[in-house]
């Protein structure tokens, strides 16, 4: 099976994003892409996530708001093209959380 390679995973409290897309700039792989016509309850765009994150923690420190926590996968592995499914990662790898530096 042929898939993007994926060493990471983010949670996106998408009800604290205030749309300002400095994650979209600062995410290396470029798999992070605001919505285009579903908005939160406040009426701001959020990030979805795509396979490919690397779990660098780029996003978690450009954002303003919190909004996201990031895993590293213990492995690699390859997700299909296109959005993540939060559950399809969890069901893939357990991840594991990087609380500790
Ligand atoms: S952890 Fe890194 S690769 Fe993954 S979504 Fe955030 S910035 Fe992008
Ligand atoms: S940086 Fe934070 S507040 Fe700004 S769009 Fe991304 S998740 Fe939303």
């Amino acid at each position: 099976m042929s898939g993007v390679p994926t060493r990471g995973t983010v949670r996106i409290d998408i009800e604290s994003c205030k749309g300002c897309d400095l994650c979209v700039a600062a995410c290396p792989p470029g798999v992070l892409a605001m919505t285009t016509d579903r908005y939160n309850q406040r009426g701001y765009r959020y990030p979805e996530l795509s396979a490919g994150c690397t779990g660098c923690n780029r996003c978690s420190q450009s954002c303003p708001d919190f909004v996201f926590e990031v895993w590293r996968l213990d492995a690699p592995v390859e997700l299909p093209e296109g959005p993540v499914a939060e559950s399809a990662v969890h069901r893939t790898v357990e991840p594991h959380k990087d609380e500790k530096h």
